[in-house]
């Protein structure tokens, strides 16, 4: 078989490229490999489903840059095909006065972004939400949103296929074997060029093409608690303030769009990159590789990984989670969430000689194949203006 582009993955990233792709050359031969039995059975069908606004990030990284578009294309796309959308806006909140002083520098981020953020008082934060408890202010942030990620994965599915790209599922990349000859599940493709948007893969994939070198992927498992009681404890998305110096954002509340308050998701360092439950998809390979670099973290303590580690292996127990969770409301019934919810794992990429989590997004390639790296939160939001940039950066 032969195609012109060749993508990896049936991720909310690869499912935007090949869409892009297809507006943008509608001529082309589009083939997209999944490995799974349907697409966004990983990161992108495990979300919290939150379309971010864009204020946590730093104005010079592609996150600030296409979180406010991705925002506002994902409600359009939504709109369009309509797909449910809960506008149901966030608050961050701050226990002490240090943290108070973290939402004024993410005020001023989502300024530098163009994003609508604004500060108000506990009074004005109660109007938006009468449950919330927060420290003198909180930032707001209306244009966050949620959706349901599984339906916007069967509606691009839909898309793409019927636009006439191939989607070839249960069919794993497995390897180059040079001059973009690539070896599948279903034998071998010749492509044009070979996008890589496989995720927790993605590393692997990128090095078997000379790429991605510097970094190795670590997984980071985020599990959920639903609240089961009535009515429903907040109607906004609640979250609290991040450390800004790792890319986890702390368990939050989110209202999901049947109005479902979920609590979640954890940032737990995973042992196999698809270590969602008990010793399914079990492999001896990443968990040595995994632990090597997580002990060397742990020596090092690098950006606090030590504590981290405690914290969020403590998160494991549903009091403890439910309990932190508590401490952004003035009232709830702690022992209603009692749910565990499907959990997603971050395909969080590590610097191997920095010893560093990275924080953006990294795309490395050339005109023959090119690989979406450390595709993590808010890559749902950002997908769409994201994969037109990759498209621009490297076909043009
Ligand atoms: C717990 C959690 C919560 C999150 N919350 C949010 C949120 O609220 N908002 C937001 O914007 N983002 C959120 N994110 C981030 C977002 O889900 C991801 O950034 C996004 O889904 C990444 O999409 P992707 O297509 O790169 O990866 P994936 O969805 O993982 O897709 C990659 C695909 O590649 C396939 N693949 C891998 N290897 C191969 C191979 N060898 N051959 C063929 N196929 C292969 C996989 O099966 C998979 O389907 C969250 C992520 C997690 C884990």
């Amino acid at each position: 078989m032969t195609c012109d582009f060749l993508i990896v993955g049936g991720g909310i990233v690869g499912l935007s490229m090949a869409r892009n792709l297809r507006s943008r050359y509608p001529d082309a031969s589009i083939v997209v490999i999944e490995k799974e039995r349907d697409v966004g059975m990983h990161a992108s069908g495990r979300n919290s489903g939150v379309l971010h606004a864009g204020f946590y990030y730093t104005a010079d990284s592609l996150k600030a840059r296409f979180t406010r578009d991705g925002n506002r294309a994902m409600r359009d796309f939504c709109m369009e095909y309509k797909l449910s959308l809960n506008p149901c806006g966030k608050l961050v909140v701050a226990r002490d006065e240090n943290e108070r002083q973290t939402l004024h520098e993410l005020l001023r981020r989502g300024e530098a972004n163009g994003v609508d953020v604004r500060i108000v008082d506990e009074e004005e934060a109660r109007a938006i939400e009468p449950n919330v408890r927060t420290y003198r202010e909180a930032l707001h942030s209306p244009t966050t949103a949620t959706v349901d990620p599984a339906e916007v994965l069967r509606k691009l599915r839909h898309i793409v296929v019927s636009e006439g790209a191939k989607l070839m599922l249960d069919t794993p990349w497995m390897g180059n074997l040079g001059n973009n000859h690539v070896l599948t599940g279903a034998g071998v493709i010749d492509a044009g060029v070979v996008i890589n948007c496989a995720g927790l893969y993605a590393d692997r994939i990128a090095q078997a093409y000379g790429f991605g070198e510097r970094y190795t992927i670590l997984p980071f498992k985020g599990i959920y608690l639903k609240y089961s009681g009535e009515p429903a404890p907040v109607r906004t998305n609640i979250y609290p303030v991040p450390k800004l110096e790792n890319p986890f954002l702390g368990v939050h509340y989110t209202v999901t769009v049947d109005g479902t308050v979920k609590i979640g998701p954890t940032a737990i360092p995973a042992f196999w990159r698809e270590n969602y439950r008990g010793l399914e998809r079990f492999r001896p390979d990443e968990l040595g590789e995994i632990l090597w670099y997580d002990a060397k973290l742990f020596a090092t303590d690098r950006f606090g990984f030590r504590k981290l580690a405690f914290e969020e292996f403590r998160k494991y127990s549903r009091r403890h989670l439910a309990e932190l969770a508590s401490e952004m409301v003035r009232r709830i019934d702690a022992e209603r969430f009692d749910t565990w919810s499907t959990p997603g794992i971050r395909a969080q990429l590590l610097d191997k000689e920095a010893l560093e989590l990275v924080q953006d997004f990294i795309v490395e390639g050339d005109g023959r194949s090119v690989h979406v790296l450390n595709a993590v939160s808010p890559a749902f939001t950002c997908a769409f203006p994201f994969t037109d940039w990759v498209i621009d950066t490297y076909f043009r």
